[in-house]
């Protein structure tokens, strides 16, 4: 590779990659495609680790997700954030009227029911 000048260009949008590791699959990874290919931007990381668990059933070192999960039927979602897994909860009590264990990072667990659908904006 010596014979590269110093003309090596690389874009500055994506000096700073962020980098996921994995111990259990005693991996990490540059988020190059997420930024590159899937636009990802500032959600290159939950992208990242959302797609992970959908492929290989756990997630990324140090990524701690909200889980939604149905007490009525066999739906439920993992976020990485509070607003998307209450948002997703209040949506499905919405539309069926299930109740809905919203479990947080520290195992701290709320049941959403389609009455919370009426309060959207509440915390
Ligand atoms: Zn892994
Ligand atoms: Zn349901």
């Amino acid at each position: 590779m010596t014979d590269m000048s110093g003309d090596n260009k690389q874009s500055d949008d994506f000096e700073n990659v962020p980098v996921v590791s994995c111990t259990r699959c005693g991996r990490e990874w540059e988020l190059t495609y997420e930024l590159d290919e899937l636009q990802a931007g500032n959600r290159a990381v939950e992208q990242f680790a959302l797609d992970h668990e959908r492929h290989t059933g756990h997630l990324p070192d140090d990524i701690s997700p909200w889980i939604a999960d149905c007490e009525n039927c066999p739906a439920g979602e993992q976020f990485l954030s509070k607003r998307p897994a209450k948002r997703w909860a209040v949506t499905h009590a919405r539309h069926t009227y299930h109740s809905i264990d919203l479990i947080s990072p520290d195992g701290d667990e709320k049941t959403i029911t389609s009455d919370d659908s009426r309060y959207e904006n509440s915390n």
